[in-house]
């Protein structure tokens, strides 16, 4: 009996150990999950041939001459073949044994490899083959599957390998329920598996295609179909505010009218925590939207039942904000227990990395006593060390920095199982959200709060004479009106090799693309190493020295902010830029998420073509948030012609959606999906949820009423094992990178 975990040895021999040594693939089914890497036509006319390609020709010997080498031992076969439709070639064998009795003039043969030239003429060097009869077609359809290289092995070798494997199944486990399949017109898993890898057709390689993404994004749903359902199963306590406490004083001092869309959202969540389930849901908003005061109401609500809520902010300028503001925004409510406080008032603590021992054991004690109703911090808030007295609240915001397997440390240190609302800024296409969010409910804040002005956006060609000089005069301008400007640079020194980690620019990589390595046309990317280098990036350090001597800037207060400054320098430069005692702040990215500032009128983003688009568009929201007009320069001295097209197009358009989608088609959208998506066998290979929107939503769709109807997948055996193999690989790739 042969199945999937049947070992490759026992199945084809000798070809076993170099698809193990290069590969890794030690069963059938890790050969069959080796899919090609591309299909070719069989060629048969030889004079198209270019070197460096891969290629399958159909072609006679012509004439086959075996002399021994002249400077070195042993012999050389050297046979002329003449392609069905023209054109010549020259195939070597430096160990003609065998070769030499079968392949003799006349002959007809199917030859792969890897094109060379040598002479002049084009080569074919130890070539696999095969002998075809008088007439024979080549009967394998119209396609070769190309795999990636395997040393020490021919393509021809790892298909006849597949192919006795393939021959030697009868089924493979299908995850894939049998009325799904039909309903969506999908092939099995072994008939998909056959056009893949025994392609006739480019049809056939659609449909096979088709049903390995469907696939995919069927297990990927169902995965968090069960998470979701999971959920909604563990019992937790309702937290609604109490009449006359936290959260309606709170309302009543609120400097400003919550939006329509705050309004409601507000009541959803509100909603939601009155429920003994714990809540999961998702908040997105453009940039600026008011995300904040929705979740301190939340917030607050919690507090009011007499629990704690935390918020996990991504980087320490963000939690130092959050702390701030909500500290100021609730004045003496803050102040619980304090002489002077007010009654129903609670304290809010931070917690972060870089804090002083001191405050640090402070912010623990009042969290785990539970005198802190309020906890804000970073990554810090991760740590065993830290303790609630209840936790009833897990706030995450600007999620696309933390992944689900933070959200669920968080989630570990309550009693029970507490509500989460999870923020994100970066809007994300239905298929992404579908698929990383999927366990979780979605609110979207569409409008911006009334009095938000609009942001302007031009590039600017630093090369060009004359345009630095104005965009520094430009910001002179802007804080003689009353404005105050960031300068954004992606380094921190002159010299910094790499970018300075989560502080530095996003930065997008210009080299060969991710998977290169599989890739060998694209190895020859050409021209790539003459580009004369580019000039240095620019650094937050050496811009304020040069800012602090240019003439135009005479008397403008300058202040320097870096993820390596210490916290209370940190601290005190920001609130001096929020307070007005600066006017233009030189900073790296740090201020890229939620920093609020409303004063901030103006950015100027240096190197910009080294920031991804959503960055560059999150970046820009920190400007025009006071009612005045925002304006936003990109400089660059990028020549290159997409890179220039991609800042016009964030130049172009403030939708974030638009940007999303455009930043998606962009990047890797492993960057994008993080730990869920990076690497493994069970990732996402043939799916792409940008392309294959139209099968997400189906596969959703489907996964959703398959697990409603058997929760436990008892009668799905095939989907159960697949669905752990998911949430596994997962696993390994979160405890991989931490
Ligand atoms: P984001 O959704 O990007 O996190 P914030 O919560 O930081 O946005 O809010 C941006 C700014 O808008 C803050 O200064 C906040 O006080 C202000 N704001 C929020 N809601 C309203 C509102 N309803 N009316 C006026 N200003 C508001
Ligand atoms: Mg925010």
């Amino acid at each position: 009996m042969v199945d999937p975990t049947t070992s490759l040895k026992r199945l084809i021999g000798s070809a076993a150990p170099p698809l193990e040594k290069a590969r890794g693939l030690r069963t059938v089914e890790d050969l069959l999950g080796f899919w090609p890497r591309r299909y070719t036509p069989y060629d048969s006319d030889l004079s198209t041939l270019r070197e460096g390609e891969y290629a399958v020709v159909v072609a006679r010997v012509r004439t086959a001459n075996a002399r021994p080498m002249k400077y070195r031992k042993g012999r050389i076969l050297t046979v002329v073949a003449a392609g069905e439709r023209g054109g010549e070639l020259d195939i070597t064998f430096f160990k003609p044994h065998g070769h030499e009795d079968r392949l003799v003039p006349g002959v007809r043969a199917v030859f792969a490899g890897q094109v060379s030239s040598f002479n002049g003429r084009m080569q074919l060097t130890h070539p696999g083959y095969e002998l075809l009869d008088e007439g024979e077609d080549v009967d394998r359809g119209e396609l070769v599957p190309i795999y990636t290289r395997v040393p020490r092995l021919q393509n021809w070798t790892i298909m006849r390998s597949v192919e006795t494997v393939l021959d030697a199944l009868d089924e493979l486990p299908d995850p894939i329920p049998a009325p799904v399949r039909a309903a969506r017109d999908l092939p099995s898993r072994l008939v998909a598996t056959r056009m893949l890898h025994q392609p006739r057709t480019r049809g056939g390689v659609e449909a096979g295609r088709r049903r390995m993404r469907y696939e995919e994004a069927f297990v990927l749903q169902s995965a968090l179909a069960m998470r979701r359902l999971d959920g909604s199963r563990e019992a937790t306590a309702p937290r609604v505010a109490r009449p006359g406490g936290l959260l309606e004083a709170f309302d009543a001092r609120m400097p400003f009218e919550l939006t329509e869309g705050q309004r409601a959202v507000g009541e959803q969540i509100a909603a939601d925590l009155a429920r003994d389930v714990p809540m999961h849901r998702l908040l997105q908003g453009e940039v600026g939207s008011g995300k904040t005061v929705v979740a301190l109401r939340a917030m607050l609500a919690v507090v009011d039942s007499g629990a704690q809520a935390a918020i996990l902010a991504p980087t320490e300028v963000l939690a130092a904000q959050h702390h701030r503001s909500i500290t100021t925004m609730l004045g003496d409510l803050a102040e619980g227990g304090l002489l002077g406080g007010s009654d129903i008032g609670t304290r809010v603590a931070l917690l972060t990395g870089s804090q002083s021992t001191k405050a640090r054991r402070a912010a623990l004690l009042q969290a785990a006593s539970g005198e802190a109703g309020l906890v804000v911090g970073t990554h810090a808030l991760l740590e065993a060390s830290v303790q609630f007295a209840e936790l009833g609240l897990v706030v995450v915001d600007e999620q696309h920095r933390f992944g689900v397997e933070q959200r669920d440390v968080l989630r570990s240190k309550a009693q029970q199982p507490p509500h989460v609302l999870v923020m994100t800024a970066t809007p994300i296409p239905r298929t992404v959200a579908m698929t990383v969010f999927g366990d979780m409910e979605t609110s979207t804040l569409r409008e911006l709060p009334r009095g938000r002005a609009p942001i302007t956006t031009h590039v600017v060609p630093e090369h060009l004479p004359g345009w630095m000089p104005r965009t520094w005069q430009r910001v002179a301008e802007e804080v003689a009106g009353g404005g105050r400007v960031y300068v954004v640079c992606p380094r921190i020194h002159e010299d910094d090799g790499a970018a300075d980690g989560a502080d530095g620019a996003d930065l997008v990589e210009e080299g060969p693309p991710p998977d290169a390595d599989d890739e060998p046309e694209q190895w020859e990317a050409p021209g790539a190493e003459d580009r004369p280098a580019r000039p240095p990036l620019k650094s937050v350090l050496r811009v304020a020295a040069e800012l602090a001597e240019n003439p135009d800037l005479r008397g403008v207060r300058l202040g320097v902010l870096h993820g390596q400054l210490p916290p209370e320098e940190k601290e005190a430069v920001m609130g001096a830029f929020a307070r007005g005692d600066l006017d233009v702040l030189v900073s790296t990215t740090v201020i890229e998420v939620g920093v609020d500032v409303p004063e901030a009128t103006a950015m100027v983003i240096l190197d910009a073509d080294r920031f991804g688009v959503s960055q560059l568009h999150q970046l820009r929201g920190r400007v025009g948030r006071g009612g005045r007009p925002g304006l936003c320069l990109l400089v660059t001295g990028t020549d290159n012609e997409q890179t220039r097209e991609r800042l016009e197009a964030v130049a172009a358009t403030t939708d974030g959606f638009r940007l999303a989608r455009l930043d998606l088609t962009l990047r890797r959208e492993g960057d994008i999906l993080g730990a869920r998506q990076s690497g493994g066998r069970g990732s996402l290979r043939f799916l792409s949820l940008l392309r294959d929107e139209e099968l997400v939503v189906m596969a959703h769709e489907d996964a959703f009423a398959v697990v409603a109807q058997d929760p436990s997948l008892a009668a799905h055996p095939d989907l159960a094992v697949a669905v752990a193999e998911r949430l596994d690989e997962e696993q390994a790739a979160y405890l991989e990178r931490s």
